[in-house]
């Protein structure tokens, strides 16, 4: 950790800046020139790493790449223009009509409806189960299986699955582990050595530092022998461990028109540089106050990974250590009250989010799983009487005092 927080900070640039800028400068350009035709080409071809076009590549977003590397030592790291890019090119990376992922019904709504609405359409089969039954995993997979794929703290739900025991599971069958590690930064676990071949994130939340922009990442940890892929086991005899990543930014996110602005990739860089200490300092909030909450009158239950009586308790610290991302859900009565609630909020905001530096309250069954049908809310174990609450930065107390009149 001492060694990530120095790390972050002076990671180099490829080549010195002309004016000896201390921060990567924001190029703001969509075309690169060449001195030859001869470079020109070989920029083209992909066997030089020159920047031709920024659809492809482009130095400032470059450079955020190059600082996430560091810190995840990974093989790749591509950066896109939202979360959602980042876990739609990462799957049609690796699936084609006829191939199946494994997931859960536990996922953000927009993931939900790219699988069922999106992908699906295309000859994708989306089998959903408990991945916290890892029986029910293995009956799931089959030989047309290119995916197992899940967040590793659920939201709204929190629930925690055990990701070394899929990255087995993954393992024995030939199959790729894709994990979003949104509510959890890579500052403070490490994907790759839980078994993780794929990291996707919606760098929006915590590394955007206080909700500035959106953006994604897709993080390949070189880890899988794509050989066993049914879509790039052809590739992966030229490429070996790059076959993924080969596909995905040679074909999928280059066509697709995914890319991170320069613009995007300057603030989130700053993001990084303080991502560290953010998070601790959001987490420790949110744990104290889902302490404080479990002994509030007015509030059903609390639900926080860190809380020891939670479900996933055990194998949430295993994975993520003393805190579980600043995200906690608490119930109250019914619907009603939680519409009361959110309406008595003086200093807490009601708005969508994660991450930002302010604290942000919703209600997720109404808004972000508001065009979902009841029983659609009921697989999704969506409740209708949970208040979502993602903690900021302010004084724990001062949050604190808010939720306590609120309910009053
Ligand atoms: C927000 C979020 C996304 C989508 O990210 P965007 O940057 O908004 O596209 C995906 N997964 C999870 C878990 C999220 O919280």
């Amino acid at each position: 950790m001492a060694e990530k927080k120095t790390t972050v900070l002076h990671v180099p640039f490829d080549r010195p800046d002309a004016y000896h800028a201390l921060n990567m400068p924001v190029y703001h350009s969509v075309a690169f020139e060449f001195d030859s035709a001869e470079e020109m080409e070989l920029a083209f071809t992909g066997r030089s790493a020159g920047h031709a076009y920024s659809r492809i590549t482009n130095p400032t977003v470059q450079y955020f790449e190059k600082r996430v590397q560091a810190l995840t030592r990974a093989l790749s790291v591509t950066a896109m223009n939202t979360g959602m890019s980042a876990i739609s090119c990462a799957l049609i990376t690796v699936a084609q009509a006829g191939s199946n992922i494994v997931t859960s019904n536990h996922l953000f709504g927009n993931t939900m409806s790219l699988l069922k609405e999106v992908l699906s359409p295309f000859g994708i089969e989306i089998r959903t189960c408990d991945l916290t039954d890892l029986e029910a995993v293995r009956r799931h997979i089959d030989a047309d299986t290119c995916a197992i794929f899940l967040e590793v703290i659920t939201n709204p739900q929190l629930e925690v699955a055990d990701l070394k025991e899929l990255a087995a599971i993954g393992k024995e069958a030939g199959v790729p582990l894709i994990a979003d590690s949104t509510v959890v930064p890579f500052t403070h676990f490490s994907a790759k050595s839980l078994g993780v071949n794929i990291e996707v994130l919606s760098s929006t939340k915590y590394l955007a530092g206080g909700g500035t922009s959106l953006g994604g990442l897709v993080i390949d940890y070189g880890t899988f022998n794509w050989k066993q892929s049914k879509k790039l086991g052809g590739l992966a005899q030229q490429y070996k461990a790059f076959a993924f990543t080969k596909k995905l930014r040679g074909d999928v996110y280059a066509n697709l028109g995914c890319y991170m602005t320069p613009h995007v990739a300057y603030m989130q860089t700053l993001g990084l540089e303080t991502l560290n200490l953010r998070y601790k300092a959001q987490a420790e909030n949110t744990l104290a106050l889902a302490v404080r909450l479990q002994q509030t009158a007015g509030i059903v239950s609390v639900n926080y990974p860190a809380l020891p009586d939670h479900p996933f308790h055990e194998v949430a610290q295993r994975q993520f250590g003393d805190l579980t991302g600043a995200v906690l859900t608490f119930s109250l009565e019914s619907r009603e009250a939680c519409f009361a609630f959110l309406n008595k909020l003086k200093l807490i905001r009601r708005a969508t989010n994660l991450f930002e530096n302010k604290t942000l309250a919703i209600h997720p069954a109404s808004t972000i799983f508001g065009n979902f049908k009841p029983e659609q809310l009921e697989e999704m174990n969506v409740d209708n009487r949970v208040i979502r609450l993602s903690v900021g930065l302010e004084e724990v107390e001062d949050i604190y005092q808010d939720i306590f009149q609120a309910l009053e």
